[in-house]
């Protein structure tokens, strides 16, 4: 089922290639990092329709993030982790025969044990906002992340054959801080089978169309969701509904002018800066009394007229690293939700 392949020397387009691509064998070849996309995106590119070119501000979230690869390695590197990573100008390619038509490809970020003992694994490293990095340490990668889980699952069974225990490693790129999660070899197992499933329907696509490009799988994702406002065949697959979509909020939303918006954050930053200082004298008069009264050894008093009282509330926190890694994420879904709300910061 696996094989390995050593790319050729100046590899530099190694990580350039397309989403998706008929190989010279005539099997559809998906790249891994992007094996549980929109099937219709990876039809797209393997038919040889033009991708939208990234933008400046995509290009540089793109550098950032390979990057930042090695620095995250050498982090781990000093905390004892026994790291190989993989060579920038001859990466280790793996190729995996996924479905009967279709073969997923990649190169690993690295392999490596953890401190002190344990069997070499996958490392995938990825580079997460300040938001991303804490919903990911909360819900786990198979909730947060689950690409990333997938991509994970593909190198492992592609390097070793089998299923083994995989590392995600996670920069904060805010905070330059990085954290990890080992997703247990059983759970390896199913995000392959989830791939597999994934991509077996795309591989029968191409079995009874060959690779016509005019014949499209269906949408996997609807106009509006994230996936389809950053894929860059969106102009080609919805044009008109990703305007209408655009039109459609505008008109939802009440009409609030550019010098409404301004007058706003005026408004905002005044009333801040008026409650600043009592805001500040309240805390410091509240400090005193918590020394007063702790020093009194009593919970409640009475003070100038007022009833002074000593609130003792106890925090539960839950150590979300112990969960993810004792319970599978349709369990942890049962347990952590997540909602979600707009709100505005003005800093
Ligand atoms: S625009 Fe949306 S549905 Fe169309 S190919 Fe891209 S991700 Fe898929």
């Amino acid at each position: 089922m696996k094989e390995t392949a050593d790319a050729p020397a100046a590899n530099a387009g190694a990580y350039d290639r397309p989403n998706a691509r008929f190989d010279w064998e005539g099997q559809l070849e998906v790249r891994a990092s992007a094996a549980t996309s929109c099937r219709r995106a990876l039809w797209y590119a393997a038919t040889g329709h033009e991708p939208a070119p990234p933008d400046d501000a995509a290009l540089t979230v793109l550098e950032t993030g390979r990057a930042l690869e090695p620095v995250v390695l050498r982090a781990m590197q000093r905390e004892g982790w026994e790291v190989a990573p993989a060579d920038a100008t001859r990466p280790t390619g793996v190729v995996l025969q996924l479905t009967p038509m279709v073969k997923v490809t990649g190169h690993p970020d690295a392999t490596g044990t953890p401190p002190l003992f344990g069997e070499e694994s996958v490392i995938e490293v990825k580079t997460r906002g300040p938001s991303a990095f804490k919903r990911w340490q909360t819900l786990g990668a198979e909730r947060s992340h689950p690409d990333s889980v997938a991509q994970a699952a593909l190198y492992t069974y592609g390097l070793f054959g089998e299923a083994r225990d995989a590392v995600i490693a996670v920069m904060d790129t805010a905070e330059r801080t990085w954290d990890h999660e080992v997703i247990p070899a059983e759970r390896v197992e199913r995000a392959l089978e989830r791939t597999r499933d994934w991509l077996t329907p795309l591989g029968a696509h191409y079995a009874s169309h060959g690779a016509d490009p005019e014949a499209l799988p269906d949408r996997d994702f609807e106009a509006g969701s994230w996936r389809c406002n950053s894929c860059p065949f969106l102009a080609t697959c919805l044009p008109g509904d990703a305007e209408e979509d655009a039109e459609t909020l505008q008109t939802e939303e009440p009409e609030v002018s550019d010098e409404e918006a301004r007058a706003a954050v005026v408004a905002y930053v005044a009333a801040r800066e008026a409650l600043r200082e009592p805001e500040g004298a309240k805390r410091q008069a509240l400090d005193t009394l918590k020394a007063w009264m702790r020093r009194q050894g009593s919970a409640k008093a009475e003070l100038a007229d007022h009833t002074v009282s000593l609130v003792r509330s106890t925090r539960y926190a839950v150590d979300h690293k112990r969960l993810n890694a004792l319970l599978d994420a349709e369990t942890r879904k049962e347990i952590v939700t997540e909602q979600t709300s707009d709100s505005v910061r003005v800093n």
